[in-house]
């Protein structure tokens, strides 16, 4: 069973990885994007509240992303795992899921965190492009010859969200600075936390994360070879405009500011839980169909 946490910067990948986990080993993707991008479609209550706070880049407030993953989280599909794709981004969220996951005695087994340059980072999401229809993401670096997206009979027209344009860019990654980044002390401090390269190919980094979860071939010898290795946990001192100052070095075409490196080391916390836990075991391939998409990206 999978009940994993993909914690990230916007445009680190968490959302293209969690589909193909999903796609892969049948675990839903439980996107709070795509649940808040939903609900602003079809004009709830909640979407309309949670609308202008997406569009300028900030957090929407927890008592609405509380109820709608709440809720998804209670569906059947989710009860035999799930992948957190944006969800938790604060500490406050934090607290509250791990509540909500004992009262329905579904524990978090891994945090894995997509470590991205914010150059790269800016470079996708000002290049990304959505297909209408079906949430497929392109990049510009490699848009299709006609510009739609060839999927369910093609044709459909590609998009930008209003959220990767630049000036939006540089608000959301402020946010994750300080807002979602002190998660990573926090799911360390639990044990919990397994930090991925989130940069080359798809196939690489799914293979990776595949690894820490121990679900690929190589993950018995590959998970040994992790814990022997013991980093410290270190980040790097940042401005409150990270975000911004980036993008402003990006448009002028100078070299980006670097993202803080996360090298992480086990601490005492995080030894304590191994030695009380079982070796993480490859997951048995479920049967039954993915779970229908809540929302679209
Ligand atoms: P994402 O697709 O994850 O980049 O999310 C797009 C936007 O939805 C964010 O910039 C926020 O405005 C909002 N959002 C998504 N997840 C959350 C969350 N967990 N808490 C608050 N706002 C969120």
């Amino acid at each position: 069973m999978m009940r994993i946490v993909l914690l990230g910067a916007p445009g680190s990948g968490k959302g293209t990885q969690a589909q193909r986990l999903q796609a892969k080993f049948n675990v839903p993707q439980v996107s709070s994007g795509d649940l808040l991008r939903d609900a602003v479609a079809r004009k709830t209550a909640l979407g309309l509240k949670a609308k202008a706070a997406m569009e300028a880049g900030q957090l929407v407030s927890d008592d609405i992303v509380l109820g709608l993953i709440r809720e998804r989280l209670s569906q059947p599909d989710a009860q035999q795992g799930f992948i957190l794709d944006g969800f938790p981004r604060n500490s406050d969220q934090a607290a509250t899921l791990s509540k909500l996951l004992v009262e329905i005695g579904q524990p978090l087994q891994t945090v894995l965190l997509m470590d991205v340059r914010t150059k790269t980072l800016i470079e996708r999401l000002a290049g990304r492009r959505v297909c209408k229809h079906c949430g497929k993401v392109f990049s510009v670096a490699a848009l299709p010859d006609d510009m739609t997206c060839s999927k369910n009979l093609g044709g459909h027209e590609l998009f930008q969200r209003a959220d990767d344009k630049e000036e939006v860019i540089a608000k959301r990654l402020d946010v994750y600075q300080s807002q979602t980044k002190p998660l990573i002390d926090h799911y360390t401090k639990l044990g919990l936390l397994k930090v991925i390269k989130g940069e080359g190919t798809l196939d690489a980094i799914t293979s990776r994360m595949e690894t820490a979860l121990a679900l690929g071939k190589s993950s018995i010898n590959a998970s040994k070879k992790t814990t022997k290795k013991k980093s410290k946990a270190k980040t790097k001192s940042k401005s409150k405009n990270a975000g911004a100052k980036a993008i402003k070095k990006a448009a002028k075409k100078k070299p980006a500011t670097k993202l803080k490196k996360v090298a992480v080391k086990k601490t005492s916390a995080q030894k304590k839980a191994k030695a009380k836990k079982p070796a993480v075991r490859p997951a048995k391939k479920q049967t039954r169909k993915p779970a229908k998409k809540a929302g679209r990206r």
